[in-house]
């Protein structure tokens, strides 16, 4: 266990800058403090300084009960901060997912760095070329020095970002504005949720419920009304609260932070059409907003179940309740991830992704419905799941296919023997002949039930790429842009994601092909987005200027965004 710091230092619990302990694995350490996966490189290339690392008791905690104003200029706090949230990041995801997750770089990439003081600069991203998590520092509104590496809210965030590049790379390839947003909401919900899943936040989340601006807080031991746990006044009353209290200090880095945006739309389906919300980080707190929601309502239901009179309740229940919720929808939104199609993802493709995987380990949904409220949250959103089917789930394979030409055991691990299954079934599978077909991954996981039940899977991902002229497009079902010239060199992109069973059955194929009914809209948009970047080139030309730019463009407030 290791001591960081709980959200911000904007949040004070009595004056107190709230601080927590989170779990690591253990592991061996070298002075960084830098882990098997994890390396701390505390060099800032403003000032070309190499901070001095601790070289002693590595693996202890020693900054435990250290007085938190202390903590907040200490240079060596601040690497075992960064260390202990993107390893406890990296192991939730590793635990959720039921397997090692590799980096989006492979030479040599077991290691990602993370450096806490990397430039004087109001900004913090993940790049993938550097293989690192850059964090900078400036100066704040009152002359103090402000440190991006002290928010845990931007380090799991971009944490999460290294995540979700590792297990989808093709989300950053322009598609659509929504799987633009995706990045962008996923990674704000896994940082929100993980902070919701600290009892010591929640804690002071409560703290006011029920309460005018003036009053007191709450003691700790105050026993809470049912009136104060419904839904809307959890809402209305804790998060709201959080929200607010997230240091605003560090607005000039993630921009308003997520939570207090999303936290006030209010569910209806009319933000996606809303020109403001064509732009991915607005259109991402449509997608955190009802994650919120859904949140709030199993949170109000696992305190006041409808089989009991309930009327009033110990603080501590309520604040381990609700940690306990944000840690099963924080597990149940990573694991989704192995079930969202390779490229083009779409906010309804998350749905049927999350309820597909959540409904292969937990069948009957449980006793909180975290199913039922997670659809019914998206729903008044606007976001439907994807899949027709009743329940929303990703439908079986309807054909045929053949498995006595592959291996069984090799399925599970050698790309070779995959694509040679893939190559027996190719018809069967709708891939299309002409397009060049690559099999990019194959995971062998083994998932861990809420109750202990053990599922073991092979998830699968192939990619599929074909050459066209802009005059071929039609041949191909895809509707070319009035302006292309017929000659136009187009790539259409296109994969899936196969998941077979523990006898090597593939049980989903999630696929979105080359000649999807959705490449006319992918080819449309990387149109426009190709004319933007002729017209106005950006000064990243490199795939990490597409965070480095984002989060600039946040802070600045609402931009074109370009990504490639
Ligand atoms: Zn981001």
């Amino acid at each position: 266990m290791l001591t960081v710091i709980a959200q911000d230092p904007g949040v004070k619990m009595r004056g107190v800058v709230l601080t927590t302990r989170v779990a690591v694995p253990a592991e061996r350490l070298t002075p960084g403090p830098s882990g098997h996966r994890v390396q701390v490189v505390d060099f800032d290339a403003t000032t070309n300084t190499l901070y001095r690392a601790r070289t002693d008791a590595l693996e202890d905690d020693v900054f435990e009960g250290i007085d938190p104003d202390e903590l907040i200029g200490n240079p060596q706090f601040h690497q075992q901060n960064v260390y202990a949230l993107v390893s406890s990041t990296l192991a939730r995801f590793e635990h959720a997912l039921g397997r090692r997750v590799p980096w989006a770089f492979r030479t040599p990439g077991h290691q990602l760095k993370v450096v806490p003081h990397a430039f004087a600069e109001a900004n913090a991203y993940y790049s993938r070329e550097a293989q690192a998590l850059l964090f900078g520092y400036f100066r704040g509104a009152h002359g103090q020095t402000v440190y991006s590496c002290l928010s845990s809210d931007i380090i799991i965030h971009e944490t999460t970002h290294a995540l979700v590049d590792a297990l989808r790379p093709r989300y950053v390839t322009n598609s659509s504005i929504e799987q633009a947003a995706f990045h962008e909401g996923f990674a704000d919900a896994v940082a929100i949720l993980s902070t919701f899943a600290m009892p010591q936040v929640l804690a002071f989340g409560i703290s006011r419920l029920g309460r005018k601006a003036g009053e007191r807080a709450r003691i700790g031991t105050e026993t809470i009304p049912r009136n104060l746990l419904v839904p809307e006044r959890l809402k209305r009353d804790a998060l709201f609260l959080l929200a607010e209290q997230f240091g605003h200090e560090l607005d000039p880095v993630r921009g308003a932070p997520a939570l207090r945006a999303s936290v006030q739309l209010d569910p209806s389906p009319k933000y996606l059409a809303r020109a403001e919300y064509k732009q991915p980080h607005k259109r991402g707190e449509i997608f955190v907003a009802a994650l919120l929601q859904a949140f709030v309502l199993v949170w109000s239901e696992r305190l006041l179940p409808k089989s009991e009179r309930i009327r009033e309740l110990d603080p501590r229940h309520v604040i381990d309740e609700g940690a306990d919720t944000a840690a099963y929808l924080l597990t149940m939104i990573i694991r989704a991830l192995d079930y969202a199609p390779s490229i083009d993802l779409q906010f309804a493709d998350f749905l049927s992704a999350v309820l597909t995987s959540d409904a292969r380990l937990h069948p009957d949904d449980g006793r909180y419905r975290y199913r039922e409220h997670l659809r019914a949250s998206f729903e008044a959103f606007g976001i439907a799941p994807q899949s027709p089917t009743v329940d929303g789930l990703w439908r079986r394979p309807r054909k045929e296919l053949r498995y006595d030409r592959t291996r069984h055991a090799g399925l599970r691990r050698d790309p070779d023997e995959v694509f040679r299954f893939i190559w027996e079934n190719s018809a069967a599978l709708g891939l299309d002949p002409e397009a060049y077909t690559w099999v990019q991954s194959v995971r062998p996981c083994v998932r861990i039930g809420d109750d202990g039940c053990v599922l073991e899977e092979t998830v699968i991902e192939y990619l599929q790429e074909l050459d066209a002229r802009g005059d071929e497009l039609k041949g191909y079902g895809v509707r070319k842009p009035t302006d292309m010239p017929p000659s136009f060199n187009v790539r259409l992109y296109g994969g899936g994601v196969l998941i077979l069973d523990e006898f090597g059955r593939v049980v989903y194929h999630i696929d979105n092909g080359v000649r999807s009914r959705r490449q006319s809209a992918r080819v449309a948009y990387a149109w426009q987005d190709y004319k933007r970047e002729k017209e106005a080139p950006s000064r990243e030309g490199r795939h990490d200027g597409a965070f480095a730019g984002l989060h600039e463009a946040r802070a600045r407030g609402p931009v074109p965004w370009r990504k490639r």
